[in-house]
């Protein structure tokens, strides 16, 4: 019988981790209670979340309020087919989605995760123009973009490293730069350009910040511009709040910076507090109306066993009731400020090649060598981070912190220090043993 400590050495035999190459990684490290931004292992340490679980989680762990309402939903009703049913969790929740989405959105299509949410806008928009007589078959996307792992969703995802041994799979797709700060210019360029062509059904795009590119960021200011020039031209537009929606930028949505609204919207990770998977992409009503017809041919034939589950919807309605709390709202006021504070500190720190920060996220990129040495950062980074008991997944050389909104003072303190320590390694003021164990870090 296994004792204690040989769960990671169980969990070896049987289980295969998402991007892991499970060769060379460490055993992974056994959580067995959360409470808000702590997560604490078996053998007692504990970790701050300083990564929300891969961008999930905003209230902190196993919350109280949401437990009860995911309780009070299981023994009530833990799910039902969606196509001919409904219950009142879905309803209730997108009704109030629709209350503080991005103005115009009027429909919701639920799913289950992030790539389903993608997957679903990408055939929302290409049906759209062949149900409306004039099938458009480009879409345009951020060079550096991340939509997620399934087919459609990595086809607009940037050609990298992570999706190269499918690339002739991927359905084409054009490909804009990020407009940087100082690079706006050559974005709308190209998109100006990109959109005389008649043939162009859709732009995605991650607002204002894309989350696995490196928490890269850009202006609303000019991602108005962007929109302004679709909406000329009759593109269709898709905002991907997967990972900015629900406060992460300061604003409930990103899209609430840009004047000019998307037609699509794809939302999950945030959208259950980070408890249970849900996935939903809302349009507004011209989109919706072109699939209205007596021809059934022009349905939007997609869904998913798990199509608004009701314990997820459940779990997203309690979070919604967190979020619009005075005190998270609060919490996401104070993130944003200290922050602010900490990036204007380290900014001109040796070592230290940029600090980007919008709302609730910042990221701290090094100074560390080549880009062939950034794996090797990677690593050591993330060991530094958990020797000092937090929880930082940094993608090459960059660091970020995106915190449950509870996170306390004292524990950011923590967060920034790791940080500033990382700040010390890099540039060699202290000696640090570099890993023998490696990961591959997305
Ligand atoms: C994480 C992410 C996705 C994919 O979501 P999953 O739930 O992991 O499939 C899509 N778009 C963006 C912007 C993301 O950050």
């Amino acid at each position: 019988m296994p004792t204690s400590d040989s769960l990671a050495l169980r969990d070896h035999n049987f289980i295969w981790h998402p991007y892991t190459q499970m060769k060379t990684a460490a055993l992974p490290i056994p959580i067995v209670r959360g409470e808000g931004a702590l997560l604490y292992a078996e053998d007692g340490k504990s970790y701050i979340d300083a990564v929300a679980s891969w961008w999930v989680n905003l209230h902190g762990h196993a919350h109280p309020y949401i437990a009860q309402k995911v309780a009070e939903q299981l023994q009530t009703l833990e799910h039902v087919i969606f196509a001919g049913f409904t219950h009142p969790a879905a309803v209730t929740f997108a009704e109030r989605l629709i209350e503080i989405l991005p103005q115009g959105q009027s429909r919701i299509f639920y799913s289950d995760n992030g790539s389903t949410a993608v997957e679903v806008a990408l055939k929302m928009a290409i049906q759209y123009w062949q149900n409306t007589g004039t099938p458009k078959r480009k879409i345009i996307a951020f060079r550096d973009s991340y939509h997620g792992d399934t087919f459609g969703a990595m086809a607009v995802s940037a050609r990298s490293a992570f999706t190269a041994p499918f690339w002739s799979y991927l359905f084409e797709v054009a490909f804009i730069d990020v407009p940087i700060p100082g690079r706006e210019e050559e974005t709308v360029k190209q998109l100006e350009e990109l959109a005389q062509d008649g043939d162009i059904a859709a732009f995605i795009y991650e607002p204002l910040v894309l989350g696995t590119a490196g928490m890269v960021m850009y202006s609303p200011e000019v991602l108005d511009r962007l929109l302004e020039i679709c909406q000329q031209f009759d593109i269709l537009t898709i905002a991907d709040e997967v990972m900015t929606g629900f406060g992460r930028t300061g604003h409930t949505f990103a899209s609430d910076y840009v004047p000019r609204k998307p037609d699509i919207v794809t939302l999950s990770k945030g959208l259950t507090g980070g408890t249970m998977a849900l996935g939903a992409t809302s349009c507004n009503e011209k989109i919706y109306e072109a699939f209205l017809h007596d021809d059934k041919r022009k349905t939007l034939f997609h869904g998913h066993s798990y199509t608004a589950n009701p314990v997820a919807c459940s779990a997203g309605l309690a979070s919604l009731d967190l979020l619009l709390q005075d005190g998270t709202q609060q919490d996401i006021n104070r993130l944003s400020l200290r922050h602010e504070t900490f990036a204007q500190g380290i900014a001109t720190m040796p070592g230290i090649a940029q600090v980007r920060q919008q709302g609730t996220i910042l990221a701290v990129e090094f100074e560390a060598g080549g880009t062939s040495y950034f794996s090797k950062w990677g690593d050591t980074l993330y060991s530094f981070a958990l020797e000092q008991g937090v929880i930082l997944r940094p993608l090459g050389n960059i660091i970020y912190i995106i915190p449950p909104y509870c996170i306390t003072d004292e524990q950011l303190d923590k967060v920034y220090q790791t940080i500033l320590g990382m700040q010390e390694l890099v540039t060699g003021k202290r000696y640090f043993e570099p890993p023998t164990n490696t990961t591959l870090h997305d």
